[in-house]
């Protein structure tokens, strides 16, 4: 089919996909539960939280500790930080720590796990099979929702489109997979972008 052809019916299939696409991939996380009793920050569900991210709490703490330069008790269910914070920051670093530690760089999948393969903790994801070095927090601030023409990428397909053609979700774009089925992890190559979406074609091993 042609290019053109394709984009038309992106236009049409866009209004109606990709809003639930999106909403889909993100993990569902509890607002945290933030009080503050004098100078100190209160996070009152922290290990609902935890338990709903499937991490180690020990991990999450080093993580806050480091990002937000002070000391923190863990004093179940609750996390006590030793500083006021307001809630939009522990918010973002929240977001951060899920962007490092959680959702899998490739597919944005939270099905995923940290092993520690040597000296490197591997986040490895369950649904698209993936492995990466766990990345720094300085990487995250980068601009990461690039996606080039011309680059092959492993992505699940999480959705069917209008004429049948797979559809995925990937670093914030759109992807039309034509021949790809829904729940299936294909390495593609992308053929054009426009805006927000990218046609991608499969490519075979
Ligand atoms: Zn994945």
């Amino acid at each position: 089919m042609a290019d053109d052809t394709y984009f038309k019916l992106l236009d049409r299939a866009k209004n109606t996909f990709s809003t639930s696409i999106k909403s889909e991939r993100r993990l569902k996380i509890p607002e945290p539960d933030v009080i503050h009793e004098g100078k100190v920050t209160i996070i009152r569900n922290f290990t609902s939280i935890i338990e709903m991210l499937n991490r180690d709490p020990k991990g999450f703490i080093k993580f806050f500790t480091r990002e937000l330069g002070i000391g923190i008790t863990y004093d179940p269910p609750r996390i006590v930080i030793n500083k006021k914070v307001d809630q939009e920051t522990i918010r973002k670093k929240l977001e951060q720590y899920i962007q490092i530690y959680v959702e899998c760089y490739e597919c944005g999948s939270p099905d995923t796990e940290i092993k520690r393969v040597g000296r490197v903790d591997i986040l490895e994801c369950k649904a698209c099979g993936a492995q990466h070095a766990l990345k720094m927090t300085k990487d995250i601030n980068q601009n990461e929702s690039a996606v080039e023409e011309g680059k092959t990428y492993t992505v699940t397909v999480s959705d069917t489109g209008p004429s049948g053609e797979g559809r995925a979700n990937f670093r914030g774009f759109s992807l039309i997979i034509p021949g790809a089925k829904k729940g299936e992890t294909v390495k593609v190559i992308i053929k054009k972008i426009r805006k927000g979406t990218a046609i991608a074609d499969i490519v075979k091993d």
